[in-house]
């Protein structure tokens, strides 16, 4: 097993990345609001990037900041000033996937390592070896290889560091190679701004017939022709340690918070318990389950066959738990920043960093920041709840959501 393996999770603003350390992350990726892929995600002012970066470090935790949208000629007087403050910064390591992007790092920011982006759509041993000779510390590898093609470019050139997306969610096209939202609403992912019209229901319709609409159909269900399943590589994590992969990465910078502390502490737990050669046990598997999500796939892993990736019946997500706030204080009284109501009665769940301490209580009292005895809470309110023991910090609250 390497020694030098990571866990790299999502961290769409200050408070996430905060949470993905807590619940174990060895490492996080972050944009700046702009020149990163994902322009909707709130992502860090410049003053944000530097806390970020100096919170990272004082917890030894690297970080990487995203630059790969594909510039046009009004970007690059930006980025160079950009990416001479984040060399200043000290950022562990730049993710680009545009090759000027990549010129100007190394003019601006030459003692940053840079990192090629899955944007890049990197599927070869070859154009791994290109990057690297180029001066590419790492290759965060195209989505759509199976392990055989990873493991074979490992054996090719060890000398180069892979990382791979284990989990969340995916483009149906390839990917970075995406022209759907730029083509259907003038919104480019490519810059950063995707509406994710994949996602949409689409119908057809003759022109002067407005008011009939014709179903597309590929199938009895085929209306979401284009919505990709969720990738989950859980239950293959020792395949690809096995494979020479040596830092596994969770998308979801605009996901919620508790998304991305439970799902980096699943892996978490999963990864400590691989490399002391235990058992990971079945339920740790669920709490895959219990954050918003598609349909889960391992999409390309051992063949590329994208009939399997897609998902027609819908594209809502599968919340079978609903996040309810977070526990912001915790010394004489357990302070919750509420973000969905619950109600005094309801059992509720405070989940923590490490799973051994999870638990499940009857709310019996609810008391709002005067003291006074509520019977249920308000979105966007801090409540008290009076517990008969100490609990550790840094908990979230979720409720299981009524299936009627
Ligand atoms: S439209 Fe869908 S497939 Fe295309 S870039 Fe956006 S999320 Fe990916």
């Amino acid at each position: 097993m390497p020694t030098n393996l990571e866990l790299l999770s999502p961290a769409g603003n200050l408070e996430k990345l905060k949470y993905a350390i807590n619940y174990g992350a060895d490492a996080v990726y972050a944009a700046g609001q702009s020149y990163g892929l994902r322009a909707k995600s709130s992502n860090l002012t410049l003053d944000e990037l530097r806390e970020a970066t100096k919170f990272c470090h004082s917890k030894s935790t690297k970080i990487y900041i995203t630059v790969n949208i594909f510039a046009h000629n009004r970007n690059i007087e930006g980025l160079e000033k950009y990416l001479k403050y984040l060399a200043e910064l000290k950022v562990d390591a730049l993710i680009i996937s545009d090759p000027a992007i990549f010129a100007l790092a190394q003019e601006h920011a030459p003692n940053i390592d840079i990192h090629i982006s899955t944007q890049a759509n990197v599927t070869s041993w070859r154009s791994v070896k290109f990057w690297a000779d180029l001066g590419a510390s790492r290759i965060i590898l195209a989505r759509e290889l199976t392990i055989s093609e990873i493991k074979e470019i490992h054996e090719k050139v060890p000398e180069v560091e892979l990382e791979m997306f284990v989990h969340g969610a995916m483009c149906m096209s390839y990917s970075g190679r995406c022209l759907l939202s730029s083509f259907l609403n003038g919104r480019d992912a490519n810059q950063g701004f995707c509406t994710q019209p994949c996602r949409w229901g689409y119908k057809l319709v003759e022109p002067t017939r407005p008011s009939q609409e014709f179903p597309i159909e590929e199938d009895d269900y085929g209306t979401y022709i284009l919505n990709s399943k969720d990738l989950c590589l859980f239950d293959r994590l020792e395949e690809i340690i096995s494979a020479g992969v040596t830092s596994l990465k969770i998308e979801g910078r605009m996901k919620s918070l508790y998304y991305v502390a439970n799902v980096t502490r699943a892996y978490r737990t999963a990864l400590d318990l691989i490399l002391a050669k235990k058992t990971v046990p079945k339920k740790l598997r669920t709490e895959l389950d219990k954050v918003s999500h598609r349909v889960y796939t391992e999409a390309f892993f051992d063949s590329f066959n994208s009939m399997s990736t897609q998902y027609h019946k819908t594209s809502s997500y599968i919340r079978s738990y609903q996040f309810i706030g977070e526990i912001v204080e915790t010394s004489d009284q357990v302070k919750i920043a509420i973000r969905a109501k619950f109600s005094v009665g309801d059992e509720i769940e405070l989940i923590f960093p490490n799973p051994n301490d999870d638990r499940k209580i009857i709310v019996e009292n609810i008391y709002d920041e005067d003291g006074n005895s509520i019977e249920f809470t308000k979105p966007n309110t801090n409540i008290i709840l009076k517990l008969n023991e100490a609990i550790p910090e840094n908990g979230i609250v979720r409720m299981k959501k009524n299936e009627n």
